[in-house]
């Protein structure tokens, strides 16, 4: 079963429901990201990332 859910906000991929697992990420109810965009977005910028341990 898969499904097309939907296509991802940054990078036009299509977001599919394979057998009720969801291949992307909701953002909120109308906006979703394929995984590979929701890692780079989810990245901290570069200033936040220096010695925060
Ligand atoms: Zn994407």
């Amino acid at each position: 079963m898969k499904e097309l859910v939907g296509f991802c906000r940054k990078c036009g991929k299509e977001i599919f429901c394979l057998d009720g697992f969801f291949n992307g990420v909701h953002l909120d109810a109308e906006h979703i990201h394929c995984f590979d965009c929701f890692e780079e977005e989810s990245k901290p910028p570069e200033h936040l990332q220096k010695k925060n341990k």
